[in-house]
């Protein structure tokens, strides 16, 4: 991402059902964003790398290459702020298991407000993020934007919970680290493990309503949920 920039953030939208894609530029816009639209995963590879976006709101289902693999490939040169959407809550159980590095997750059907809120709090989020730096600790050395680690000019080959968990332990050295603090360093989307939650407790209800219970379970607002009975 372009640190210096102060021009309107520009949102790829990659997203292959057209009429999905023309709500979201239109709110997107209406809030002060650009945008561009890319139909499938290869377009929206071409467009990252031409049009350098700000961020990257990436449906899961596509044509030509699917949004996990687009993800993959865009994360493997840069460190672009992506929110997946997905149409299902299997598919989100599937991205947060792979853990590749989606920086938020919107499940189908949304509103469209509530998207351009979550592109909002992504930017800023990102945009608070201390400009990022070459770790170096002897002969290791650790690029968090390209995301790589390397001992003596050979790549370290990690998995991302790796990664994350040696970049942290290296940029504040001499620092012990509780394991609380490593977890929290390793699985930082708890807002979005809260979702995949959210997400069962839907299809749990719908499929209660269909069997004739319709109030069975109860959201308690800021909380949780439950079964209430008198
Ligand atoms: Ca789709």
């Amino acid at each position: 991402m372009n640190i210096v920039s102060n021009a309107t953030p520009l949102i790829l939208i990659v997203e292959d059902e057209p009429h999905i894609a023309q709500v979201l530029e239109g709110y997107l816009k209406r809030d002060g964003y650009r945008t561009e639209v890319a139909l499938d995963g290869e377009r929206a590879l071409e467009l990252h790398r031409a049009a350098k976006p700000d961020l990257v709101l990436l449906d899961v289902q596509l044509p030509k290459l699917d949004g996990l693999e687009v993800l993959k490939r865009i994360r493997a040169v840069a460190s672009t702020p992506v929110i997946m959407v997905t149409a299902m809550a299997e598919d989100l159980d599937k991205l947060l298991g792979l853990r590749l590095g989606a920086d938020d997750y919107v499940v189908k059907p949304f509103s469209p407000l509530e998207v351009v809120a979550r592109v909002r709090a992504v930017l800023r989020r990102t945009a608070q993020q201390p400009v990022v730096t070459v770790v170096r600790v002897g002969e290791l050395e650790i690029d968090p934007v390209g995301m790589v680690a390397s001992v003596g000019g050979s790549r370290l080959d990690l998995t991302l919970t790796e990664f994350k968990l040696l970049e942290t332990l290296c940029r504040h050295t001499n620092r012990t680290f509780t394991r609380t603090e490593l977890l929290e360093v390793a699985v930082p989307d708890s807002e979005a493990l809260e979702r995949v939650v959210d997400a069962h407790l839907a299809n749990l209800r719908k499929k209660l309503e269909r069997s004739g219970l319709p109030n069975l379970l109860e959201t308690v607002r800021g909380v949780g949920y439950r079964v209430w009975v008198n």
